[in-house]
């Protein structure tokens, strides 16, 4: 049985909006009624998001901040003991009587992390709290099936040199997009790589439970989970490499779309006279906006210069290259010019930028900012800032969709169906 106060915390932390009066479409093609089970689960939820904004902390904390009885915090607590997200660690001074133990994430639990490019893929081994454990490079080819199987030695490699640790699954951070039902990428013009089952492989080799996301998508996973982002709930984060992604959170929700192709904004021609796209249209957005795109800027200031990649432009840049910091410049305003879409489609308040352009931030975040400020309708512009070192970010994510908070993928609860469930002295319980 459930206590009123459980069930009434639960409602509250679901519902973020206001009253429960009045009419609120229920999409009937997917109804699920909120059982004490719900409740359990955000309870769950509730308790273990503060544990980990809040460690190490007191079970007694835990009911204080959580506003849950101290007998309910203390089963959840167990009960994420049991399942080692959740551990006791040191105790804490107390002036006088008891002095309680303090609970933390389970550093020994860990996931196996991958990051692939079109041409490498990074391994490594990240634990509950985001931390990088280990980390490999593995080569890649166009050939599925030979660069899976390199992938995989590597990360049974990785696997025996954490053997104390617990290992929860994989997850796979990708330049391209996956199908949410069928698990199987449907779009990764920049991979070419042909049809072929990544996950049932990986999953039966390592016996793991393997998750696949879409880099950008990964990325704001990991900022969502292991970045402060409380309050916010629309959020675009742009991944700017070989291509340009988009991760798209609104209204509180990671939005996936129909075959998980929602956020393709890197491919919106923006000038149909524009270089030919890898998706196969011409002048896409991310054919401007790439790094691809800055290193063909710079070789068309310096046709006689030798070939460079995108970080050698960048250090030629800090060098005081004038070609080389013109072509970032150009790059940055197009990054600017395509956010333009992004604000008026989405309106979010924050718009997170990933990738290798970030590193050298004092040269783009200006020139993105203008760009972007120019185009917002009403109000304040979007406040726009990059993400941690972009190779971390986006082995965060890979983590992250092992780790992630179910909340945060899922439908969110019926409100008014939780109310249908709830005994008389819930409803008295809940805030007016
Ligand atoms: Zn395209």
């Amino acid at each position: 049985m459930l206590e009123p106060q459980t069930v009434a915390a639960g409602h509250a932390a679901a519902e973020t909006h206001g009253n429960v009066r009045g009419i609120r479409h229920v999409d009937l093609t997917d109804v699920q009624l909120a059982s004490s089970e719900t409740a359990r689960r955000i309870n769950r939820d509730i308790v273990l998001e503060l544990i980990r904004t809040s460690q190490p902390i007191s079970r007694a904390d835990l009911a204080r901040r959580s506003g849950l009885q101290r007998s309910t915090v203390s089963q959840i607590v167990e009960q994420l003991i049991g399942e080692k997200w959740v551990r006791e660690g040191s105790i804490a001074s107390a002036p006088r009587g008891r002095r309680p133990t303090l609970v933390g994430l389970n550093e020994d639990l860990v996931a196996i992390a991958v990051d692939i490019h079109p041409r490498q893929a990074i391994v490594a081994v990240v634990d509950l709290n985001g931390r990088l454990l280990s980390r490999a490079q593995v080569p890649l080819t166009s050939d599925p099936a030979a660069s899976t199987r390199m992938m995989i030695e590597s990360m049974q490699r990785m696997h025996h040199t954490v053997p104390k640790k617990s290992t929860e699954g994989i997850g796979i951070s990708l330049p391209g997009r996956v199908d949410p039902t069928t698990q199987r990428l449907t779009f990764a013009p920049n991979l070419h790589w042909p049809d072929f089952d990544l996950k049932k492989v990986i999953e039966t080799k390592m016996r793991l439970p393997v998750k696949m996301e879409n880099a950008a998508t990964a990325c704001l996973l990991a900022e969502l989970t292991f970045a402060r982002m409380d309050g916010v709930r629309d959020a675009v984060l742009v991944t700017v490499s070989e291509g340009v992604g988009t991760g798209v959170f609104a209204n509180g929700q990671l939005i996936s779309g129909h075959h998980g192709l929602a956020g393709e904004f890197g491919h919106i021609p923006i000038d149909p006279a524009g270089p030919r796209c890898a998706c196969g249209q011409s002048g896409c957005w991310e054919t401007f906006a790439s790094c691809r795109a800055a290193v063909r800027y710079y070789r068309e200031l310096q046709p006689k210069a030798r070939a460079v990649a995108f970080p050698e432009l960048l250090n030629l840049a800090e060098e005081g290259n004038l070609p080389a910091a013109q072509a970032l410049a150009k790059q940055a305003t197009w990054i600017g010019r395509g956010l333009r879409m992004i604000i008026a489609a989405l309106s979010p308040s924050t718009i997170l930028i990933a990738g290798d352009v970030t590193s050298a931030w004092h040269r783009f975040g200006p020139i993105i900012e203008k760009e972007a400020a120019e185009l917002t309708l009403a109000g304040n512009p979007p406040l726009i800032r990059p993400t941690h070192e972009s190779e971390i970010a986006r082995l965060r994510g890979a983590a992250a969709l092992v780790f992630q908070r179910r909340t945060l993928l899922e439908q969110p609860v019926p409100q008014d169906a939780a109310l249908r469930d709830a005994s008389p002295d819930t409803l008295e319980a809940q805030p007016a």
